[in-house]
């Protein structure tokens, strides 16, 4: 993550969920800690930086310019997009790529 105002409240959020818990339970596989890093130094934070502010673009602007384009570099199989999931209303409709490629077009509940 680029430093920020949020480093130090992430992570103790880690730490207790290291060792209280959620409340789904305890996690025995976290693979790692949030780490932070000034983003002018590291060119993947800023690949991250990119692809996360072209995803909010889409998902909340409706602007696919910057987003649309990455579309093809997600990893897919068998037509399935991976590492893009789309939360959304139960009631909605959405033909996004994340909702088409797993056929969740029509509102959850409805085939
Ligand atoms: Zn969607």
């Amino acid at each position: 993550m680029d430093k920020s105002i949020y480093e130090r409240p992430l992570q103790m959020l880690a730490r207790t969920f290291r060792v209280d818990g959620a409340r789904w339970g305890h996690f025995r596989n976290l693979a790692e800690v949030p780490l932070f890093v000034d983003s002018a130094a590291s060119r993947m934070v800023q690949l991250a930086d990119l692809v996360a502010w072209s995803t909010f673009r889409k998902y909340e602007l409706s602007d696919g310019r910057f987003f649309d384009p990455l579309i093809p570099l997600f990893d897919a199989d068998g037509g399935v997009l991976h590492g893009l999931y789309h939360h959304r209303r139960m009631s909605e409709h959405c033909y996004c790529p994340a909702c088409y490629s797993r056929g969740r077009v029509q509102p959850v509940g409805q085939a």
